[in-house]
C-alpha cells in the first residue's frame, strides 16, 4: 500500500479532528513558554483545510497534502503557519513527483530547518519532526503502517524531550532558562500529527 488520495484526506481529516480536541491543551502548552495561541492557530489552520479539500476535485495525494501546505500557509499566522505549510507542501511536491512518502518526510524536514535554522535540541517542533522522519524511513521496508507507527512513537518521544530544554529558537527562546521545565507546543503538535498518521494507515 501506498499514500493514496483516499489515505491522504482521511490523514488530514484526522489532524483536524485531533487540532480540535487538543486545540485547549496546545494553546495551554503555548502559553507556558510563549503566547498562547497556537492551539488557536492550528484550529483555525484545519478548519480552513478541511473548508478547501472539501471543494477539491478527485485528485492525487500529493495534490491534496500540496493544498493542506498552501491553504496553511495562507491562513496561519505566526511561526507554526509558514513551518506546517512547508511541510505539506514538500510531502504534496515530492509525491506529485513520482517520490516515495518517505523521501517527503525527508523534505519535509529539510524545508523545515531550512525555514527555521533550528536543530535538534533546540526545543522545536524539529525535535519531534527529526527523530520521526528517521524512523519512518528505518521502518519503511516493512510497510506503511509499521512505519507510521514507529514515526509516531518517535515523534512522541521527541516531544517529552522538549521538556528539560533550554529553547534556543522561535518565541519560547525569550524566555531563556525559564523555558525549560515544559514541553514545546510544536513538537506537541507534531507528534500529533503523526499520531493520526499512524492511526489511519492502521485500518
Ligand atoms: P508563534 O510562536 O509565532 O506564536 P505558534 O505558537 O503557532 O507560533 O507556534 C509555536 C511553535 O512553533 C513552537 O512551539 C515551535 O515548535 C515552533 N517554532 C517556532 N520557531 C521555530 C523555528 N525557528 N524552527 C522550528 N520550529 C519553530
Ligand atoms: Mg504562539
Amino acid at each position: 500500500m501506498s499514500v493514496d488520495e483516499a489515505l491522504a484526506r482521511d490523514w488530514i481529516a484526522a489532524v483536524a479532528e485531533s487540532v480540535r480536541a487538543e486545540a485547549e491543551h496546545l494553546t495551554d502548552l503555548d502559553a507556558a513558554i510563549g503566547d498562547g495561541d497556537h492551539g488557536v492557530n492550528l484550529r483555525r489552520g484545519f478548519d480552513a483545510v478541511t473548508a478547501a479539500l472539501g471543494g477539491l476535485e478527485p485528485t492525487s495525494a500529493g495534490d491534496v497534502l500540496g493544498k493542506t501546505g498552501t491553504t496553511l500557509l495562507s491562513k496561519v499566522g505566526g511561526a507554526s503557519g509558514p513551518l506546517y505549510g512547508t511541510v505539506f507542501r514538500a510531502l504534496g511536491k515530492t509525491l506529485r513527483q513520482g517520490g516515495s512518502f518517505a523521501e517527503g518526510l525527508q523534505a519535509a524536514l529539510d524545508g523545515v530547518r531550512q525555514l527555521g535554522r533550528a536543530e535538534v535540541g533546540d526545543k522545536t517542533m524539529v525535535d519531534a519532526l527529526a527523530p520521526a522522519v528517521a524512523a519512518y524511513a528505518e521502518a519503511a521496508a516493512s510497510g506503511e503502517s509499521v512505519a507510521a507507527r514507529a514515526a509516531a512513537e518517535a515523534a512522541k518521544a521527541g516531544a517529552a524531550a522538549t521538556v528539560p530544554l533550554v529553547a534556543r529558537k522561535g518565541r519560547a527562546s525569550y524566555l531563556g532558562e525559564r523555558s525549560a521545565g515544559h514541553p514545546d507546543p510544536g513538537a506537541t503538535s507534531t507528534a500529533l500529527i503523526l499520531e493520526a498518521l499512524a492511526n489511519v494507515t492502521d485500518r
